[in-house]
């Protein structure tokens, strides 16, 4: 990376992560998907539970993979064969998780959390119930203040999600969001995460590159 715009992304990391301490949630600058494990190896005892949110990101940074070594009690959303009844128990189960991991469609540089969700399975934990909950995003998810997180994600997050999902609404036609009521609308659950009670519950693990939308 060219030495000014490797100077620039690191500004604003250092930005975000005080501003996320700030808020009593813990911020991490991880250079690569190496230092990544190898942070979650300290972050995640084994034989614990660990639960998941929907995320690209954790597939692309072989998190996924990592969790299904063995070492912990994986609550597995994505393993074959599952019924959506099995699904629901695991959702249930992510509430008295040890921790829970998930991504984040945005992050202010004020150190807030934005996202958007359809069903509320992977915002809902990340509000209440799992001892931790450790965020992995890559710096593209960085945007300045929470007008930008809103536009980021129903512009772009909202109806790539909604491509990959197969959904039949207006976005995955056009390209855009035009705020549908489509039936198969997956934009219900609109949500700020600007701080937490307990001290470090929330961990969020910035990772140098591009991942997930
Ligand atoms: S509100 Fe509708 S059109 Fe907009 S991103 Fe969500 S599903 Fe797509």
């Amino acid at each position: 990376m060219e030495n000014n715009i490797a100077w620039y992304r690191e500004k604003q990391v250092e930005r975000t992560i005080k501003n996320l301490n700030k808020r009593n949630m813990e911020g991490y600058y991880i250079k690569d998907k190496e230092q990544l494990l190898i942070k979650l190896e300290e972050l995640i005892g084994e034989h614990t539970t660990v639960g998941v949110g929907d995320s690209i990101t954790l597939f692309e940074t072989g998190v996924i993979e990592f969790l299904r070594s063995g070492k912990f009690e994986f609550l597995d959303k994505f393993e074959d064969g599952l019924s959506g009844e099995d699904k629901k128990e695991i959702y249930i189960k992510n509430f008295s998780a040890n921790s829970f991991l998930c991504s984040t469609n945005a992050i202010t540089e004020e150190g807030e959390l934005y996202n958007i969700d359809g069903n509320g399975s992977r915002v809902a934990p990340m509000l209440y119930g799992p001892k931790q909950v450790i965020i992995v995003a890559g710096i593209n998810k960085i945007v300045k203040n929470l007008d930008e997180a809103q536009i980021r994600v129903r512009q772009y997050a909202a109806p790539l999600d909604a491509k990959r999902l197969n959904k039949d609404t207006p976005c995955t036609k056009i390209g855009y969001c035009v705020n549908c009521s489509s039936p198969n609308r997956i934009c219900n659950d609109f949500v700020t995460i600007t701080g937490q009670f307990i001290k470090g519950r929330i961990k969020v693990l910035i990772v140098d590159g591009c991942f997930g939308y």
